[in-house]
Order: C-alpha cells, then sequence, then structure tokens
C-alpha cells in the first residue's frame, strides 16, 4: 500500500474508533509529566520520546487536528497534525507497536485518568487498517483467524497431546480413572488454556488437572475454542476478538458447563472476561472465572489442603497487568501462595501499582523491539532480584516468557513457576479411609469403599468454624468427602454447584437461618431430594421463632432425614449419616 492510501484508511478507522472514552483520553492530558515515572520504558532509559505523554501525543495529535477546534485554528499551538510521509507513519508504528506494553501502569497514576492501553490499541488499530503491522503479529493473528490457536497448533496435535497428559495425569496420581476429560456435556467447568501451555508447558495443565483432581471437580476441556488468549486484544482487531470469544462460548454453550475457567493468562483472563462478549455481541448465560479464583475457592471450602513446608525455596508474586490492574485480582495468588510455599515474599511495589513484566501488550511476539524491550525491562529485574527470591511466581503465560528473558539477559539466579505449579506440588492427597488409622466409635466404623468407589460428598453449613472443622475432619475420617460453607447463601450456591450426597445444617445463622435454607431447598425440583441431617444447638424454648419442629408440622413440608442435637454425639451422628446414604 501506498503511503497516502495508508493514511487514508488509517484515517477512516480513526474516525471509527472516537467514543467517549477515547475521546476523553485523546484531550483531557495537562502535560503534568506525572506519568513519566510510571513508565518502564521511560524510567529505563531517561529519554522523554518513551515518556507516556509524549507517545499518546502521537495518536492524540491525529484526533486533535479534525476534532478539537483549537487545534483546527491553531494547530501549531496544540501540536495537532495530520499525517502524511512514510517517515511519520513509521514513527507512529514504532511508538504503537514498539514502546509500550499497554500495562496501564501509567493511567494508574494520571490525574487525569488518561488510558494508555486504549490511545495505543486505537493507534495499533489504524494501523492495522493501513497495513502497518509488525510479522510476528500478523503471523499470531493468522493463525489465530485459520488455525483457531496463535500457536498454529493442528487439531490433530492438540487432542493427541491432550490424549497423552490425560495418561500422565492418571499415573502421576495413582488412579487409573483419573483422566482429563474432553468435549464432556454437562460438566461444572470448561477449562481454556494458553496454548503455550499445549506446545511447551504441559506441566502446568497437569498441575491444574492434578489440582481439580484433588477438589473432586467435574471439569473438561473443549475440542475446539480452547485458546483463551485473544491477539484482537493486542492487534487491536476487534473481529478476530470477537471470533476467538464467539468459538469459545459457543463451544461452552454447547456443552452446557455451568463456567468457563480460564488458566493462568492474564490477557487471556481479561479478553475472555470482560473483552470479547462485547466484540462477539453475546450475552453469556455463564460465568468466566480466572483459575486464580477457583483454586482459592477450593482452599477457602476445604476442597484442597497445602503443605508449605513441600515448597521450602522463598518465593515472590508478580502481579501480571491484566489480573492485577486491569482485573482486581491480587488477593486470591496470595492467598494460595501464603499456604502452599514455607518463605513467601513480597516484591515493592505490587498489587495495581506492580512493574510490568516488559513483555505485555504483544511485546514477546515482536523481535524487532527486543533490545528496547529489554533494556527497560532492567526495572523488573531489579524489582525481583531485591526481593531475595529464588522463584518468581505469576499467573500468566506470557508473563513467564517475559521474566525468564529477563533472568537470562540479567543473569539473575531466579526460577519461574505458575501459581497453579507450586500448589500442585503442595498438595495433600486425602487418604483413602481404608488407609488411615482411624479406631471405630461406639461401633461404627469408617466407610469402607469398593475399588473404583468414589467417597460420598457432604456440605457442612454452619456459621461456627470450629463445627465446620470438627464435622468435616470427622466425616473425613470416617472416609466421605466434604465441603463447608459458613452461610446459608453460600450454602445454596454450593447446593447448586457440587450437588452434595447430603447436607448436615445448622438452624441459627446470621443474614439467612437454616430453616428458610431448609424451605428453599425443599422448593426446588433439582434439589429437593438431597438428604438433609439437621445439626442444632438450640431447642424450642430459646427459639421459640426458630423451631424448626413447629415449622416442618405448619408448613407440611417433609421432614429432614436427621435431626441432631449439639453438642454432637459423634456416633449418633455418624450413625445417621451412615443410614441416610448406605442403608
Ligand atoms: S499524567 Fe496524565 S495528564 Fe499528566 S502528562 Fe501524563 S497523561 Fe498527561
Ligand atoms: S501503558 Fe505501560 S508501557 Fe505503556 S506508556 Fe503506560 S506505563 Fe508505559
Amino acid at each position: 500500500m501506498q503511503t497516502a492510501e495508508q493514511c487514508q484508511k488509517l484515517y477512516e478507522t480513526l474516525e471509527k474508533k472516537i467514543n467517549r472514552n477515547f475521546a476523553l483520553s485523546a484531550s483531557v492530558c495537562v502535560h503534568c509529566g506525572m506519568c513519566a515515572d510510571s513508565c518502564h520504558y521511560y524510567v529505563a532509559t531517561k529519554d522523554p520520546k518513551m515518556s507516556p505523554a509524549y507517545k499518546a501525543d502521537k495518536i492524540r495529535s491525529l484526533y486533535k487536528y479534525r476534532h478539537d477546534w483549537l487545534s483546527r485554528i491553531a494547530p501549531f499551538w496544540t501540536g495537532a497534525r495530520t499525517l502524511k510521509t512514510p517517515e511519520e507513519l513509521e514513527d507512529l508504528h514504532d511508538i504503537c507497536w514498539g514502546s509500550c506494553t499497554m500495562c496501564r501502569r501509567c493511567t494508574i497514576n494520571c490525574p487525569m485518568g488518561v488510558d494508555m492501553a486504549l490511545l495505543i490499541r486505537s493507534g495499533r488499530a489504524m494501523l492495522l487498517a493501513a497495513d502497518s503491522i509488525p510479522e510476528g503479529v500478523k503471523a499470531v493473528c493468522k493463525d489465530q483467524y485459520e488455525i483457531g490457536n496463535q500457536m498454529g497448533i493442528t487439531r490433530q496435535d492438540y487432542l493427541e497431546t491432550i490424549e497423552w497428559l490425560s495418561e500422565e495425569h492418571a499415573n502421576d496420581v495413582g488412579d487409573p480413572r483419573a483422566e482429563i476429560p474432553l468435549d464432556k456435556k454437562g460438566a461444572n467447568v470448561m477449562y481454556v488454556v494458553n496454548p503455550r501451555e499445549v506446545k511447551y508447558a504441559p506441566l502446568t495443565l497437569l498441575a491444574a488437572a492434578k489440582i481439580m483432581y484433588a477438589a473432586g471437580e467435574s471439569w473438561t476441556m473443549p475440542s475446539e475454542g480452547w485458546d483463551n488468549t485473544n491477539f484482537g486484544l493486542f492487534a487491536g482487531d476487534d473481529k478476530l476478538g470477537g471470533l476467538m470469544g464467539q468459538r469459545l462460548f459457543e463451544k461452552a454453550q454447547e456443552l452446557g458447563v455451568n463456567k468457563v475457567v480460564v488458566s493462568e493468562c492474564g490477557h487471556g483472563y481479561r479478553a475472555t472476561r470482560w473483552e470479547a462478549p462485547n466484540w462477539a455481541k453475546m450475552d453469556l448465560h455463564f460465568p468466566v472465572e480466572s483459575f486464580l479464583v477457583t483454586m482459592s475457592n477450593y482452599l477457602r471450602e476445604g476442597r484442597i489442603t497445602l503443605d508449605p513446608s513441600r515448597n521450602k525455596t522463598r518465593v515472590t508474586y508478580h502481579d501480571p497487568c491484566n489480573l492485577g490492574r486491569s482485573a482486581g485480582i491480587t488477593e486470591e495468588p496470595r492467598a494460595l501462595l501464603k499456604r502452599c510455599v514455607a518463605d513467601f515474599v513480597e516484591m515493592h511495589p505490587n498489587r495495581a501499582d506492580n512493574w510490568c513484566c516488559s513483555g505485555g501488550g504483544g511485546a514477546m511476539s515482536m523481535p524487532e523491539y527486543n533490545k528496547r524491550r529489554l533494556e527497560a525491562a532492567i526495572v523488573k529485574a531489579d524489582q525481583i532480584s531485591a526481593t531475595g527470591a529464588k522463584i518468581v511466581a505469576t499467573a500468566c503465560h506470557n508473563c513467564i516468557d517475559a521474566l525468564e528473558d529477563l533472568i537470562r539477559r540479567y543473569k539473575l539466579n531466579m526460577k519461574t513457576a505458575t501459581v497453579g505449579e507450586l500448589v500442585a506440588e503442595a498438595l495433600i492427597w486425602p487418604k483413602a479411609a481404608e488407609e488411615e488409622e482411624i479406631f471405630a466409635i461406639d461401633g461404627i466404623e469408617p466407610v469402607k469403599l469398593a475399588p473404583g468407589e468414589k467417597r460420598k460428598k457432604i456440605l457442612v453449613i454452619d456459621d461456627e468454624a470450629d463445627v465446620r472443622t470438627y464435622l468435616t475432619t470427622l466425616f473425613e475420617d470416617f472416609g466421605y468427602e466434604t465441603i463447608e460453607a459458613a452461610d446459608a447463601n453460600q450454602g445454596m450456591r454450593m447446593v447448586k454447584e457440587y450437588h452434595p450426597d447430603l447436607i448436615t445444617l445448622d438452624i441459627i445463622m446470621p443474614k439467612k437461618t437454616g430453616i428458610k435454607f431448609y424451605w428453599e431447598l425443599r422448593k426446588e425440583e433439582k434439589l429437593t431430594d438431597i438428604p438433609v441431617i439437621i445439626v442444632t444447638g438450640f431447642g424450642e424454648p430459646e427459639f421459640p421463632n426458630v423451631n424448626f419442629k413447629k415449622f416442618i408440622t405448619e408448613r407440611k413440608v417433609p421432614s429432614p432425614e436427621g435431626y441432631v442435637e449439639k453438642p454432637i454425639h459423634r456416633a449418633e451422628l455418624l450413625k445417621k449419616v451412615h443410614d441416610v446414604l448406605y442403608v
């Protein structure tokens, strides 16, 4: 394309990109300079051309020339300009593709709220229309358009890899029935991954499989729409962004899963959760969740247990920009790491203020900018080496690649790991009841499972943490799997999600009583048959308004399968549980 034609296309796209957010970011900069020290490119080089405001001006000035009153009269005064020459086009190309990782660190430090990533993405969209796009980005987009994933992995290679990993997984957990399910209809979770996991880092996928196995999750991977990454985000290509989302969402709909869980990928989560439904113009009837949130829920609900002594090396955590700054997922990885490693140390700054890994915004696919990228990465290198950690954990495969690159370049004596890898390493496997040294209580024996038989799942709903711990430990000692909820609302969510075989229910709880919960449960057609044993410390005289027995009689609600009063008589409760589940 000749320059004039390119500029014409570029301006046509600029007009299409203008919306309220773009106009705001293109108009409000007061050139205070506060953003400069937020940008690792500027901090590393002190080059004024690397300050966010300078970079943004390159895009802003094009907008102003046409859309700002003062700029139309006196463009020399405001710096407004048109783009005419190949050199000017090349300059814009260099700014948009090669000098910003769209990390948005400058944005959160800008008093006017200039969204740099929005401006850069719009600039890239204009350049894309003008066919001024780096070869690496072009190749990745082509693979996503034509093959469906950013690494060009064929369907056959993908299916063979999953089959092989499924066998590895069964060996890993010592259970021949364990698998990585594919296209399992009605599964609770559809797990979608970064193609890097399939091609280069299968251990992260095995770690995820192990964690979901330990949690007793019902999950599946899809045979299509499995790539959670989306180069439409980096390339400014809404059409590709929508197509990638559509493939993934339609597969989730076809499989009838309850939710989509995105593996540890920063931009993959942001694109799938926030952007792709808009680009694809689809209303989603299922939530999209980061695997960090899934794992931390497993931990909170007692579905996985971790032993931090399995990871003795000092670990620090790098917040991926798209998770920490743009999605607010900062505490879940910390909750996990503090429970799965013995020596966790924060890097500073952290969370939303963390420094970019230096590889965001698709930078890793543009080798022509490697030198500049790695020079800017000194900021990150200094930050992580100051922690004294030997492992830098993060929840993004793109960050992993960028961090490994800078670890090599700056000769840091460190390794990288995903959060899931560290969690999987620390998993304590629930022993089968028959292997444990459990003695009968008053003649009540632990459940004897037949080979291949799954443990029955009991949901314990009680607002007192001590009671939950007591009951879940007792039940697990006697061969049951347990999950727990601290109030009735959480309990109802867990019933719907995990369909336990039995519920033990407290009556007096804040927010909503066990009576209300029981009433709702019995009214739900799909849940009404789940057996319930009431475990309560309150009889009629003390709490007449929560008189459960009176409620049952007056409302003509079916009676629960058991009623046990606190203090709990263990043998009585265990016998009741056993009789309800097995007799
Ligand atoms: S901090 Fe915001 S207003 Fe100040 S120069 Fe940077 S972009 Fe402009
Ligand atoms: S978004 Fe990040 S890389 Fe881009 S200018 Fe702002 S701080 Fe620098």
